[in-house]
């Protein structure tokens, strides 16, 4: 196993681990099975994803074939905004672990603030942003404290060793903070030299809540929605000074870009379907940049935002929100 932080759950997490948005179901199985003869151990998924059974074919083939025993796998999955009010969270708990074939999850995560009304999985799961699955976004009462006791519970009952928040700002994960009487561990955002956010990370690491990065390669997962401002950008693996400083430590720009964001304290989990880029991506923390070179990438910083929610509902795909 590599390099791991320690929650405050008392679970170890591994910092380098693997992305599962967007990765087709014909191909999860395998990808997953894949993954885990790699060397991977952390796997990042959600309801949202729509391959939670497939995820769970390739964690019980590996399983199956002595390849890992479910102790050393690290599994994430995520509540969905529609699944937020009191009474959904632990069925939608439930209803990820049954896809997954697993008893817990090693961590779940709120999706997403902001609850939005519930939609019933007999009428569509997963179930999207829009109640009427095409453009409608209609809003929930539920407030986060109560879906945030509800993430409690499934503590106490065994279903999530720990559980924590993803997307959440600095102002509304100091508010869980000050209610909750199970910290969250974790929080897990957008993270790419294009948004460095400073000024979250020094308020999780004071309040000892790990960061998981997503989306490390910037603008590259953003491509294929049509993001103006993701199309605008080079592409991070190609920009001349990660180039540049790949080129001086003999190593790949997406191992610049992870080590970069591990040497900054934090989880990273990379998606990629092709083997060697998996491998490239597992092998990126047997170095270290020098401070000048995190430095000079941290300058980067344009705090530019891809996954927001609304860039998903706008028609133009706006920059205006970005
Ligand atoms: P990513 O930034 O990890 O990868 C983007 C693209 O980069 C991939 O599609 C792949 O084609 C390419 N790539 C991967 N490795 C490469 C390499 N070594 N060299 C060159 N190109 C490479 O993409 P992501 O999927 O957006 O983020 C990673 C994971 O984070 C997701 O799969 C998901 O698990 C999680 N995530 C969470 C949220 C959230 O809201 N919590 C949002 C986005 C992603």
């Amino acid at each position: 196993m590599g390099p791991t932080i320690k929650l405050s759950s008392g679970y170890e997490m591994p910092q380098v681990g693997f992305g599962l948005w967007k990765v087709d179901n014909a191909i999860c199985a395998d990808t997953v099975y894949t993954a885990i003869k790699a060397g991977y151990r952390l796997f990042d998924g959600a309801c949202d994803y729509g391959n939670e059974k497939e995820c769970g074919e390739g964690v019980a083939r590996a399983i199956k074939e002595g390849l890992v025993t479910r102790e050393e796998l690290f599994i994430t999955s995520k509540l969905w905004p529609v699944f937020q009010d009191g009474d959904q969270v632990e069925p939608a708990c439930r209803r990820s672990l049954a896809d997954w074939g697993l008893e817990y999850f090693d961590l779940y995560l709120i999706h997403f603030p902001g609850a939005l009304k519930y939609v019933d999985p007999a009428v569509r799961y997963p179930p999207g942003w829009h109640f009427d699955g095409e453009d409608q976004i209609v809003r929930s009462s539920t407030p986060t404290h109560v879906t945030w006791a509800a993430m409690e519970a499934l503590v106490g009952k065994g279903l999530a060793r720990s559980i924590g928040v993803s997307n959440f700002q600095a102002q509304l994960l100091y508010d869980v903070l000050r209610y909750a009487k199970v910290p969250p561990a974790a929080l897990q955002i957008e993270h790419h030299p294009y948004l460095v956010q400073r000024e979250l990370l020094a308020l999780a690491r004071a309040e000892g809540v790990a960061v998981t990065a997503y989306s490390s390669f910037g603008p590259a997962s953003f491509l294929e929605f049509g993001f103006k401002h993701a199309e605008a950008l080079v592409p991070l693996v190609e920009d001349p000074l990660i180039s540049a400083v790949a080129a001086k430590y003999g190593k790949q720009p997406a191992q610049i870009l992870l080590r970069w964001a591990t040497q900054r304290g934090l989880a990273v989990i990379p998606k990629t379907t092709r083997l060697e880029l998996m491998l490239q991506n597992l092998d990126s923390t047997g170095f270290d940049l020098d401070q000048a070179d995190l430095d000079s990438i941290t300058a980067k910083d344009a705090g530019i935002r891809f996954n927001q929610p609304s860039n998903y509902f706008s028609t133009d795909k706006m920059w205006i929100f970005g």
